[in-house]
């Protein structure tokens, strides 16, 4: 069957990369998790001792370096290789403060879509049905509430054995969807085309069967 893009976009902690990573592996897509390149950037940035908001050095230092994605996940930036380091908390709002930056979306945007190019991708991120990949065959736009979102996160962290409290996670969760959805380029926005998922009150395997019978019925309309 001929292969199509597939954009995942949604405000942190809604599932996205579970999501993604669960339907690549029954479509035999590959996962592109973009959230993961803005993280490295944050990581890249911070090792160089550079503040996250000199917009200047940051996108002078990025022209010098070489970023690549490695097929399990891996983010390679200059002389780093990155990927349990990335999920830290400190490192999320980071993310997102230098996701901000015009220059450095542009960057990662550019190498999002030529990995894109061959089809058979699902990408997750936050403006994939809107500006990295607006003809993907099939735009989801999954969502849950602050609440139901904080929640898992705390089962999550404390399932791994990492200190969790509700409520702080809850309020970070605010503070990043409010950042995420009020800056000046590529704010996170549901795609026109793009299907809404609320998953406030489904679990992932209904979520997936959900993402996949939407999948299903776009592909029957492609053959
Ligand atoms: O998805 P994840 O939580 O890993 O993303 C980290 C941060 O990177 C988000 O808060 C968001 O600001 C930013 N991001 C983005 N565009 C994407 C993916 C992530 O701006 N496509």
């Amino acid at each position: 069957m001929k292969k199509i893009n597939i954009a995942i976009d949604g405000p942190s902690a809604a599932g996205k990369s579970s999501v993604a990573e669960r339907l690549a592996a029954e479509l035999n897509y590959t996962h592109l998790d973009t959230g993961s390149m803005y993280r490295a950037v944050a990581y890249y940035v911070q090792s160089k001792k550079i503040a996250l908001d000199d917009e200047e050095k940051i996108v002078d230092l990025l022209r010098k370096t070489r970023i690549a994605v490695e097929p399990d996940g891996t983010i390679e930036i200059g002389d780093l290789r990155l990927k349990e380091e990335l999920y830290g908390n400190e490192i999320s709002l980071a993310a997102s403060d230098v996701s901000k930056l015009k220059g450095v979306r542009a960057r990662l945007v550019e190498i999002q879509q030529e990995i894109a190019e061959e089809k058979g991708y699902i990408l997750d991120g936050r403006d994939i049905g809107t500006v990295v990949l607006p003809h993907a065959e099939v735009k989801i736009y999954l969502t849950a509430s602050a609440e139901a979102r904080a929640q898992r996160r705390t089962k999550q962290n404390l399932e791994k054995g990492i200190e969790a409290d509700y409520e702080q996670i809850l309020s970070e969760i605010i503070a990043r969807d409010y950042q995420d959805t009020h800056r000046e380029h590529s704010p996170l926005m549901q795609a026109e085309d793009a299907i809404l998922v609320d998953s406030s009150d489904l679990d992932l395997e209904e979520v997936i069967e959900k993402i996949v019978s939407i999948i299903e019925e776009r592909l029957e309309k492609n053959d």
